[in-house]
């Protein structure tokens, strides 16, 4: 789940600082994790929804960002004050600030599969 794309600046190492799980709009698993590049410092998120759909999982994961400093330094305070970081239930502020920034976010990658179940 951790995903590993380079900097998108750089080309270096992105480490995941943090992450949290969220509902997805059709009740599915969204994991939102913020990284961080080890060389230039900027920070991007990730986003990966496993979706089940009637007959198939379509898993979906994009690359966003870059994120402006303070929005990350906010968005890592609120993720690391949430109680249950992996519950989709937690409505702490910290799911729906990442779920803002993801809609108006660049996306950089974006990569699909859909999987038969
Ligand atoms: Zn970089
Ligand atoms: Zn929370």
């Amino acid at each position: 789940m951790g995903s590993t794309f380079p900097c998108p600046e750089c080309s270096g190492e992105l480490a995941v600082i943090a992450g949290i799980c969220n509902l997805h709009v059709t009740g599915d698993d969204r994991i939102v994790n913020l990284l961080q590049c080890v060389s230039c410092s900027r920070w991007f998120l990730s986003e990966w929804v496993d979706a089940w759909l009637s007959t198939y999982v379509d898993v979906v994961e994009r690359d966003l960002g870059p994120l402006a400093d303070k929005d990350a330094q906010d968005l890592l305070k609120e993720m690391n004050e949430c109680p249950e970081p992996y519950s989709k239930w937690c409505r702490c502020p910290a799911h729906g600030t990442a779920e803002g920034l993801i809609s108006r976010l660049p996306v950089r990658n974006s990569r699909s599969e859909q999987r038969d179940v």
